[in-house]
This record gives C-alpha cells, sequence and structure tokens, in this order.
C-alpha cells in the first residue's frame, strides 16, 4: 500500500547533502489530497544548521498551504542499500505531532508503525491555551 510512498522517498534520499555524514536521507510525506512532497537531508559546514529531510518535506508542504497529512515513507543509508529501517529523530517527531495524530502512519523499510509508537507523549498546542 506505501510501497510507491517509500520508492518516493528513496529516490528523494538522491537529492541529498549529505558531504559530512554521507548519510542519505529522504522523506515523503502524502497529503490527504493525494499529494506527496519529498524532502532530504541538508547538511551545513556549521553541522547544528543541518535539517532534516522528514522537516524539509513537511514545511515544504505547509509552505504551500496543505497542513493535513495521511502517511510519511523514510528512507536512510550511508549506501545505496535502504533496505534497513531509518527511524525519525525527536526533533521531526515532534514537528509531525503539530499536525499529526498519534495513529498517524510512519513508513520505514521494515513496515508501518504509528507517530505514537516513537512518540508516546508530547508538547502540543494544548498547553499553550
Ligand atoms: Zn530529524
Amino acid at each position: 500500500m506505501y510501497d510507491e510512498l517509500f520508492k518516493a522517498a528513496v529516490k528523494a534520499a538522491e537529492n541529498a547533502y549529505c558531504r559530512y555524514s554521507g548519510f542519505h536521507v529522504g522523506a515523503a510525506l502524502l497529503s490527504v489530497d493525494g499529494r506527496i512532497f519529498t524532502g532530504c537531508n541538508v547538511e551545513n559546514s556549521s553541522y547544528s544548521l543541518t535539517l532534516c529531510a522528514e522537516r524539509n518535506a513537511v514545511f515544504k508542504a505547509v509552505s504551500e498551504g496543505v497542513t493535513a497529512f495521511s502517511a510519511i515513507a523514510i528512507a536512510g543509508s550511508s549506501t545505496s542499500d535502504f533496505s534497513k529501517p531509518c527511524v525519525p529523530c525527536g526533533s521531526c517527531l515532534q514537528v509531525l505531532s503539530e499536525f499529526c495524530g498519534k495513529g498517524f502512519p510512519i513508513i520505514l523499510a521494515d513496515g508501518a508503525y504509528r507517530l505514537s509508537d516513537f512518540l508516546p507523549v508530547s508538547f502540543g498546542k494544548e498547553y499553550l491555551r
């Protein structure tokens, strides 16, 4: 069901700017209206300014007015073999939690997970009211 989305994530990883780590990551974010927003990791010589593929994809979608998502696929590897799962980092999970519920599907190389599998609780907008 999510094969096409995962393939889009692998394709996005080809564009990774990862000259320092050599670790290519691609993300493919499916919106509820059926569009796919891709992102890759973009490293920086200052290291701390590096942006992950997942947040790149989310911010690309939001910048185009899309904030409702159905799933995200993530592919990461330091070789051309993307068969091992690449788990999203805590920052990306927090950003995903801004727009997606606990049941949001996260597709990795070894199968489908839920956002709550990696981030069971999170800070949210409910704390700010
Ligand atoms: Zn991340």
